[in-house]
Formats: C-alpha cells, sequence, structure tokens
C-alpha cells in the first residue's frame, strides 16, 4: 500500500462534478467543478483510495511493460533462464579487425572476438547468437507442446520483435521471441500453448480462452506476470 498519494487540483469550468484522473506518468490530477470547496479535496481522496492504489499500480506496470531495461552495456554474463543456461562472455580484442566473431566454448564462456570496441558489432552479434539458441530450444519445446497438446502448426520462426513475445498468423505460421529465453520456463510455456490456441482460434474470443484454460489451466496468473516481464531482458538484446 502506499502511503497518501500526491496530486494536483485542478478547477475545471466544464466539470459538472469531481474526476480523478492519473496520468502515464502516475500523476494524480483532481478536476473539480468551478467553485468547489478545496478543503473537500483530502477527504474524497482519502474514500477513493483503493482505486487510486489500483490504478496507479496499472501505470507502474504499464511504464515497467514499455520501458525495458535502458542499459544497453554489453554483458559479462548471460542468463538464459528459460533453459537454466548461464553464459560468460569474454571479449578478445584482435589487431585491425572490422567485424566480430562469436566461439561458444564447451564450458559455458562465449568468447566475443574481433573489433570488440564496436558495441554495436557486438550487440549484433550477440543477438544472432540468441536468435540460434531460440532456434535450437525453442522450437522443439514448441514442437513438444504441439504433440502434448494435439494442436499443430505449419511452421515456427524466430525474431526478435519489439512488443510481443510471439504471434500466429492465419496460416498457421508461428513466430516465437527469442528474448523469451530471458523468462522463466512457466512463462514461456505459457506464450507456446497461447500461440498453438491460436492454431485453432484467430483471435482471444471466449473460444479462445476457453481452450487455453483446458491446454494450460494455470494460464491466467502467468498471463498477469508476462505482463511486466520485459523486465528481464537485458537491454543490450532489446
Ligand atoms: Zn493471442
Amino acid at each position: 500500500m502506499r502511503s497518501s498519494p500526491d496530486y494536483t487540483v485542478r478547477e475545471s469550468a466544464r466539470a459538472t462534478r469531481v474526476c480523478l484522473k492519473i496520468s502515464l506518468a502516475g500523476q494524480l490530477e483532481v478536476v473539480v467543478p468551478r467553485g468547489f470547496d478545496p478543503r473537500r479535496v483530502p477527504a474524497l481522496v482519502d474514500r477513493k483510495r483503493a482505486w487510486i492504489d489500483t490504478a496507479l499500480r496499472r501505470v507502474d506496470e504499464q511504464r515497467s511493460l514499455f520501458a525495458p531495461n535502458i542499459s544497453k552495456a554489453l554483458p559479462n554474463e548471460i542468463i538464459l533462464q528459460a533453459i537454466g543456461e548461464r553464459w560468460n562472455v569474454e571479449y578478445h580484442t584482435l589487431a585491425d579487425a572490422n567485424r566480430v566473431t562469436l566461439l561458444p566454448q564447451q564450458d559455458a564462456r562465449l568468447i566475443v572476438r574481433g573489433a570488440v570496441d564496436n558495441t554495436t558489432l557486438c550487440r549484433t552479434a550477440l543477438k544472432i547468437w540468441l536468435s540460434r539458441q531460440a532456434q535450437t530450444h525453442l522450437v522443439p519445446w514448441l514442437d513438444e507442446i504441439s504433440a502434448q497438446t494435439g494442436l499443430s502448426y505449419r511452421q515456427a520462426r524466430v525474431r526478435g520483435q519489439k512488443t510481443r513475445w510471439g504471434s500466429c498468423s492465419r496460416s498457421r505460421t508461428i513466430n516465437l521471441n527469442y528474448k523469451l529465453l530471458f523468462l522463466a520456463a512457466p512463462l514461456v510455456r505459457c506464450v507456446l500453448v497461447h500461440e498453438l490456441c491460436h492454431t485453432v482460434h484467430f483471435n482471444h474470443s471466449s473460444s479462445f480462452w476457453t481452450l487455453m484454460a483446458e491446454k494450460e489451466p494455470g494460464y491466467k496468473a502467468l498471463d498477469v506476470e508476462l505482463r511486466t516481464a520485459r523486465r528481464h531482458v537485458p537491454g543490450w538484446a532489446d
């Protein structure tokens, strides 16, 4: 719970009653009709506390969803929660190099070699490696769930979408985001089942959710977690 929320009061000639507004920045504004006694505002805000808390929490969630980790710094360690892998990343400079090469080692070291001062090149190489990891691990996982649930698809592709974890086209092609690798396995599974359910219902109708509940009974709690899961994606990978 929050302590008493900060707010501003604005008098509006058009307002006929008191109205509470919350901006995307999380600012609470109390709009009152002309002539409204400002001394009545604190009690009014107090009465609306439950509503305000819920609305502020929702705005917080939206913000963490749309503002992922800002730092684009290159990683020294990469933790792929989805598949339980942890990689140590080493950067080896090569004189006169104008590109970088990634060399995954057996002992979970990932060597980035070449023009490692060029962070853009390094990030690109790391993202290509990530999407290969996704191809190796997420696509067979999708196959496995497809067999378990009896929901078939035509083709799977790995991409680096900005705003979605996965999608399914009308031709039953499923696109998976390689950033799923940073999420906990149950969340990834929920996304995979969700996209497979779209091969039957190409919408979010009640029939879709009925099928989803049948194939993944705990999906509701997982969907709530997914709303803010983008914060697990490191900035360099986004
Ligand atoms: Zn969907």
